[in-house]
């Protein structure tokens, strides 16, 4: 029995090492694999019959059957690698590829320019000692409103200034019209000192034009300690401007009105274009300045709103819009330019 079986292996071994030698491409070979050593290969089929062998026969014969399928198997390896490179050989020669041509140029990728102006803005403000706070893109009504001294008559509150989603727990959210909500958030869960900028996405119902968009970025500050001033305000507003638009530049402060903040500020630089001398300069409009952004020192209620006592504690808070604050450093004329994105622009930054 174990005779036959061991001529029986030998007759596999040789048919299928011949055969495999023939083989002219790699689906062939593949196929007659399948026949030698697949699941129903005739190796497979042979083994078979070790079940009716005595135990002594099992162990004389088990080593030689998987010899022989571990010789197959490495030649069918062998002859894998041969044809494989042979068939590449083949379709590059038959396509006229020229491997030394150079590649196509590849185009790296680069920070978009808002996103350059928002980093510049926030590293001269973490230079002046403020930490970057975050908060909800969608924000309830108290956060966006009430908190903020902003009363319910407030033009901001209207359905034609704000996205409002109405909510199943009959309560109302809105897409943030500004990124005080994180401020608020701040005051309510941290003891002063506090000093963040909430950079960060806004959205209110404008038509998008070469001034407007619905969705901009912006950046609030807010400081709060013992003895904060319209003085502190100054110095890092001012500090602030130099930084972004050069040492030499001039900052002017006008009086304004927010429900937020009292007194409340307009913060101008001087036009970096005409330096004011230019009637006509389209960027200033001859005015020779360039409102920039609105600031002031924290209204009473808000304070208490957080459960900061105003009697102890006084803050400045600002915020200015990153797509202004970069049209007038880039000289962008069209707000749209931000998110066309076209690269012939795009790229120019
Ligand atoms: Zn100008």
């Amino acid at each position: 029995m174990i005779e036959q079986l061991k001529t029986k292996l030998n007759e596999i071994e040789n048919n299928y090492t011949t055969k495999l030698q023939n083989c002219a491409s790699l689906k062939e070979l593949q196929d007659l694999q399948v026949e030698a050593l697949g699941r129903k290969g005739a190796l497979t089929e042979l083994l078979k019959s070790l079940k009716d062998l005595s135990l002594e026969e099992k162990k004389a014969f088990g080593p030689l059957s998987n010899e022989a399928k571990n010789k197959l198997t490495a030649l069918f390896e062998e002859k894998a690698a041969t044809l494989e490179i042979e068939e590449i050989n083949k379709t590059l020669n038959e396509t006229d590829i020229d491997l030394t041509l150079p590649s196509y140029p590849f185009e790296k990728g680069k920070r978009h320019p808002l996103e350059i102006a928002k980093k510049r803005m926030t590293d001269i403000l973490k230079g002046l000692g403020f930490v970057w706070a975050q908060g909800p893109l969608v924000e309830d009504e108290y956060h966006n409103f009430d908190a903020l001294n902003i009363p319910p008559h407030h033009p901001a509150r209207d359905m034609q200034d704000t996205f409002f989603i109405k909510n199943t727990q009959k309560k109302d959210f809105v897409l943030r019209t500004h990124t005080s909500g994180v401020q608020i958030r701040t005051m309510q869960k941290q003891k002063p000192p506090i000093r963040i900028i909430a950079p960060g996405r806004v959205f209110r119902k404008d038509a998008l034009d070469a001034t407007h968009s619905p969705v901009f970025n912006q950046i609030e500050g807010l400081y709060i300690d013992k003895n904060v001033s319209l003085a502190d305000l100054k110095r890092d507003l001012t500090l602030f401007m130099q930084g972004l638009f050069g040492p030499k530049a001039q900052v002017r402060f006008r009086s304004s009105f927010f429900p937020f903040t009292e007194p409340s500020v307009e913060v101008d630089v001087k036009c970096v274009f005409c330096e004011g001398k230019d009637q006509n300069c389209p960027v200033c409009k001859g005015s020779g300045w360039k409102e920039m952004l609105g600031a002031g020192i924290v209204h009473p209620n808000v304070l208490r709103n957080c459960g900061i006592d105003p009697e102890i504690y006084s803050g400045y808070a600002f915020g200015m819009g990153v797509e202004r604050l970069a049209m007038f450093s880039l000289n962008i004329k069209d707000i749209r330019n931000f998110y066309d994105n076209d690269v012939r622009i795009l790229e120019q930054f």
